[in-house]
């Protein structure tokens, strides 16, 4: 069928666990995401994306609608989302597009409501295209033969949508979530280009080799998914948006994960869109925006309205078209997920942390222990924390912050878990 409709395709790319300074767009020193740097220069890429709170499910939630975890209710993996809901994939079904998905953990299986609006929701975990399978997981039976998959089936499974929607006389949105640069750290196959984990020294060092030859691997198979979407409908018809959902301690503030802070290696995220002919090549916004401003920017390039009085976000569109900068001195907050006593045994999990980014100033505040704040223009590596140094700063960003909370109060009964999954998360690198 030829696509006669004229009306831009979606194509969205969420890679889990990707840590923007470990990829080439965002200035890694090594090559490990070739694909994704020719899509930055090719598009507009984000320099200062942030996830709200550095955890895959709650993440995913704020990305697909829009909306702080307190109102959507993804306080922590394994919570579900409530039908009503409105996610990005409901909006565009809704002006008639052909929706598919094809995600590759657990973490976004059906189960949880991940599937609202897509006629095609391809979470069918097989043990032949898995890294490892779990029987519980964060206290519930894992209904699933695998727990992931990697990144070379779901670009198989991607593809065949692709073919699927060039068949139908209709616009696409199509979610491709791939997940295997999150733990454990263990390339199928090694990039040439980049050092073998065997070769480098020390624990730390290996883990960080093997890491990022999985960010490497995802990128091939990210290349090959943009590869066929070109070849079949043409780079000009489909706007691309590329995202990470969190990033990766490495060790740098204590913690190999993700999670349990919210320094910028597990909250600054990849966010880039490309659209030759629309969206102009090479444009980079330095402003700090959010994963919560992807469906509002979407929305408005693709032409399709949004229901009203439901995004959080801000509509980037305007930055991304026409240059127009957002504002420099946005706050954007953020917050750790839900841990309950026993998560983390004998780590400090336990009780909230929030922070909010202003300008170049980021304030955390964690209900159990320091106050905290950093200068990132002077201190990206959040390596000094200045809040004795500027008493007034720190009580204008918390007061800004608390006025957040306030208007976005957590949910009034938190879905419960059972915490008795410890054990298996340890295995999964969510417990250290
Ligand atoms: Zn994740």
């Amino acid at each position: 069928v030829h696509q006669t409709h004229g009306r831009p395709n979606l194509l969205l790319v969420t890679v889990d666990t990707q840590r923007a300074d470990h990829t080439d767009l965002y200035g890694y020193r090594l090559p490990t995401t070739p694909r994704l740097a020719a899509v930055g220069a090719a598009g507009v890429t984000c320099d200062a994306a942030y996830t709200v709170t550095p955890t895959t499910g709650p993440s995913h939630a704020t990305l697909l609608t829009s909306r702080w975890p307190n109102q959507h209710g993804i306080l922590k993996n394994g919570f579900t989302l409530r039908p009503d809901e409105t996610m990005l994939a409901e909006i565009l079904a809704g002006a008639g597009y052909q929706t598919a998905a094809v995600v590759s953990s657990y973490v976004l299986a059906r189960t949880f409501g991940w599937d609202q609006g897509f006629g095609v929701y391809d979470d069918d975990f097989a043990k032949k295209e898995a890294s490892y399978r779990l029987e519980r997981w964060e206290g519930l039976e894992v209904d699933s033969p695998a727990f992931d998959r990697r990144a070379e089936f779901t670009t198989a499974r991607a593809i065949a949508r692709l073919e699927a929607a060039a068949r139908v006389d209709a616009p696409w949105f199509l979610w491709v979530h791939y997940y295997d640069p999150h733990a454990p750290y263990d390339p199928p196959r090694l990039s040439p280009d980049l050092p073998a984990p065997r070769d480098a020294t020390g624990q730390l060092p290996r883990a960080i080799a093997a890491y990022d030859q999985e960010i490497r691997y995802t990128d091939d198979e990210v290349a090959k998914v943009l590869d066929a979407q070109d070849r079949l409908f043409g780079a000009d018809r489909t706007l691309v948006v590329v995202a990470t959902d969190h990033g990766e301690g490495l060790q740098q503030h204590g913690w190999m994960a993700h999670g349990a802070n919210l320094y910028e290696e597990q909250v600054h995220t990849v966010l880039a869109f490309r659209w030759p002919g629309h969206v102009p090549a090479g444009r980079r916004i330095a402003e700090p925006v959010g994963l919560v401003d992807v469906v509002p920017t979407v929305a408005t390039l693709l032409g399709v309205p949004l229901p009203p009085g439901r995004c959080e976000g801000l509509d980037l569109s305007a930055a991304i078209l026409r240059g127009v900068a957002p504002p420099a001195d946005r706050p954007l907050y953020f917050q750790r997920r839900l841990y309950k006593e026993g998560d983390k045994e004998g780590l400090p999990v336990l009780g909230d942390v929030h922070a909010i980014r202003a300008g170049t100033w980021k304030y955390i505040e964690a209900a159990a222990g320091p106050r905290e704040l950093y200068d990132l223009a002077a201190d990206p590596g959040e390596t000094e924390n200045v809040y004795a140094r500027e008493p007034a700063r720190a009580a204008a960003l918390a007061a800004a912050l608390a006025a957040w909370r306030t208007a976005v109060p957590p949910p009034p009964a938190a879905q419960e878990v059972s915490p008795d999954a410890a054990a298996r998360l340890k295995a999964l690198g969510y417990v250290q």
